[in-house]
């Protein structure tokens, strides 16, 4: 209680001196995007008036838990995705093969992104994009310059007309619409796909898929590649591993590796293998456009749900190999039946039922696992879920 006074104290002290250095950092901002040709009209429509958000307290947040590849991968490649996914690309089907068509990139690929971007336009994030980019650029803060340089081409955007400012919404660190672009990916990379003169990435969906597909083709897509495949590898195996080590697949051959259904390899490309959960896990041969991928957000594991998805949205068998582990993830159905079996029991799991693990539920499935006796670490697994279903 002490410490909270004391920190309410020096917010009351700092907030002057705070509110002024936000009002000379709209000015300086104002400046060199006037100076880079965004009207005055739009700075001040943008910027006046304008106070800082709560952006800057996600900054250099880390989680207190950690996720496993396995719950990471069955949330977001789970049935109910695959299932929207195949209902959006046959309700999309023209623009993805259109996009296919003009950047070489597999259309199913294009989908996936779409799905774990923003679940198929189901999620952009609310957050005012030039709000957040403001504060995050004119409070003190390791990335400062990186986020004023995204405000500079939010303006710009707004300055065109692709977008107003009134929808102009998205996550705290500014990545917006369909696809969760940042604003500078926005201005060198989106395209007009449907043909209205606009780049729209939050109200056009083939603008949206159109421009994920020229991201991934300036990422360096190879149009004759697959992203990857499972594989099956010899219980022995000592060779070499990482997606930087790239081969023919006749030295995987060599090296004992085959298809997962025991087929031999065969074909062009250099791949690496990724062993996501170590030897004894799933293992993947992943081509460069694997690399492109992880070029739309640096995580591995993002880059093979991404390619995952893709192979069941076109009918494949998702991962064949069971992750190593006695107690599996769950999908986002049964995530949202542990938050409501939780709140029956009182737990505070931080708002609606969303099958999202956010801190609050994270927190009350750890207070829980530690009142039942379970290994206390925040997560949600087969085993946390049977223990709720059967009343404990
Ligand atoms: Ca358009």
């Amino acid at each position: 209680m002490k410490s909270g006074i004391f920190a309410l104290c020096a917010l009351v002290a700092l907030a002057e001196p705070a509110a002024a250095d936000f009002a000379s950092c709209k000015q300086q901002i104002k400046a060199q995007a006037g100076a880079d040709g965004v009207s005055q009209a739009t700075l001040s429509h943008a910027l006046d008036g304008l106070e800082p958000n709560d952006a800057v307290s996600f900054l250099g947040v880390q989680p207190e838990f950690t996720t496993p590849i396995w719950d990471y991968m069955a949330g977001l490649v789970d049935d109910e995705r695959v299932r929207d996914g195949q209902a959006r690309f046959a309700e999309y089907r023209q623009a993805a093969q259109a996009a296919q068509r003009r950047f070489g990139v597999d259309a199913a690929a294009i989908v996936a992104v779409w799905g774990v971007e923003s679940d198929f336009g189901k999620s952009f994030g609310g957050r005012p994009i030039v709000q957040s980019l403001a504060t995050l650029a004119c409070t003190p803060n390791r990335r400062s310059d990186y986020f004023r340089s995204e405000l500079i081409a939010a303006l710009k955007i707004l300055n065109h007309g692709d977008v107003r400012l009134e929808e102009f919404n998205g996550s705290w660190a500014g990545a917006f619409g369909n696809t969760q672009f940042m604003p500078s990916t926005f201005l060198r990379l989106a395209v007009d796909l449907d043909g209205d003169g606009k780049r729209d990435v939050i109200n056009s969906v083939p603008d949206a898929l159109g421009s994920t597909a020229n991201f991934l083709h300036h990422a360096g897509w190879v149009p004759s590649l697959p992203w990857g495949f499972e594989v099956k590898l010899p219980a022995d195996y000592h060779g070499p591993s990482g997606r930087g080590a790239k081969k023919p697949l006749a030295f995987w051959a060599g090296h004992g590796l085959a298809h997962v259904n025991g087929a031999p390899l065969s074909g062009g490309g250099a791949y690496g293998l990724l062993l996501p959960s170590g030897p004894h896990g799933p293992a993947f041969l992943v081509s460069r456009n694997f690399d492109a991928f992880y070029s739309y957000n640096a995580a591995e594991s993002y880059a093979l749900a991404i390619g995952v998805l893709s192979d069941r949205l076109k009918g494949g068998p998702g991962v064949v190999t069971p992750w190593p582990t006695d107690d599996p993830g769950i999908p986002r159905v049964e995530r949202k039946e542990v938050q409501a079996l939780l709140a029956q029991r009182g737990y505070d799991i931080g708002g609606k039922i969303d099958g999202v693990m956010g801190a609050k539920t994270r927190e009350a499935i750890a207070d829980y696992e530690q009142k039942i006796g379970m290994k206390r670490d925040g997560r949600a697994g087969k085993k946390l879920l049977a223990s709720l279903r059967a009343g404990k």
